[in-house]
């Protein structure tokens, strides 16, 4: 039963045991592309005596003298032998109609769809990928990578003008607004932390200074 470890993990048991639409159906997906494709349903028919015989279960259940291992249900019982031998049988023949919707990729053992399958290779479309679209995302690649880099290189240019040893008081101390590292709050006026070296000797200025003590420049 190879088919059935092929296709341990990615299918969905969408078989109901009872009531009017009892029966067989499972649903498979493509590893690669979540698309999903379903069995054909099968009736159970069946089911309208599970059904019935499970409500007489309770009492012949002593009878049959087994331990119930994991058979929590009535019908899962007695009924349900021959439920899950339908199953199974059910089972296998969706697995054998899904071969022909589905691929096995040889290279990464996913099983992928006919759309997630590059036919000319013999393998998934993650394994070998298409070589126009391929084409198609390099480009937009590079692209963005040079539009990147150019950028960042205008913001290193661009740092050339920012004074770095400015000191900023980003929040006024009297009004909380936000500065943006301005000489005066734009809020309240308020003057906010001063250069420490004067502007035009390069000299440091005591705190406090109006004017710079030795060339006279105005701070
Ligand atoms: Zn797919
Ligand atoms: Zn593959
Ligand atoms: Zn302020
Ligand atoms: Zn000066």
């Amino acid at each position: 039963m190879t088919a059935e470890i092929y296709f341990s993990n990615n299918y969905r048991d969408l078989c109901e045991e009872q009531g009017t639409g009892a029966g067989f159906q499972f649903e498979f997906s493509c590893n690669r592309c979540n698309d999903t494709w379903r069995s054909p349903f099968e009736a159970y028919t069946g089911a309208r005596m599970a059904s019935w015989v499970g409500k007489g279960v309770n009492a012949a259940w002593g009878m049959l003298g087994r331990a119930g291992s994991g058979m929590s249900t009535a019908a899962d019982g007695l009924a349900g032998a021959g439920y899950g031998h339908a199953r199974d049988a059910a089972f296998r023949r969706a697995i054998a109609t899904a071969q022909g919707h589905f691929n096995r990729c040889p290279r990464c053992t996913h099983y992928v769809c006919n759309r997630c399958w590059n036919a000319g290779q013999g393998i998934c479309l993650t394994c070998a990928p298409d070589t126009a679209a391929e084409a198609v995302a390099a480009q937009q690649r590079g692209l963005n990578d040079m539009v990147a880099e150019r950028a960042y290189t205008a913001g290193q240019n661009s740092a050339q003008q920012f004074a770095v040893n400015t000191p900023r008081q980003l929040v006024c101390p009297q009004c909380r607004a936000e500065t943006h590292g301005s000489a005066f709050c734009p809020s309240c006026g308020h003057r906010l932390a001063q250069q420490d070296t004067c502007g035009s000797c390069n000299s440091q200025l005591p705190a406090g200074a109006a004017f710079c003590p030795d060339c006279g420049t105005r701070r």
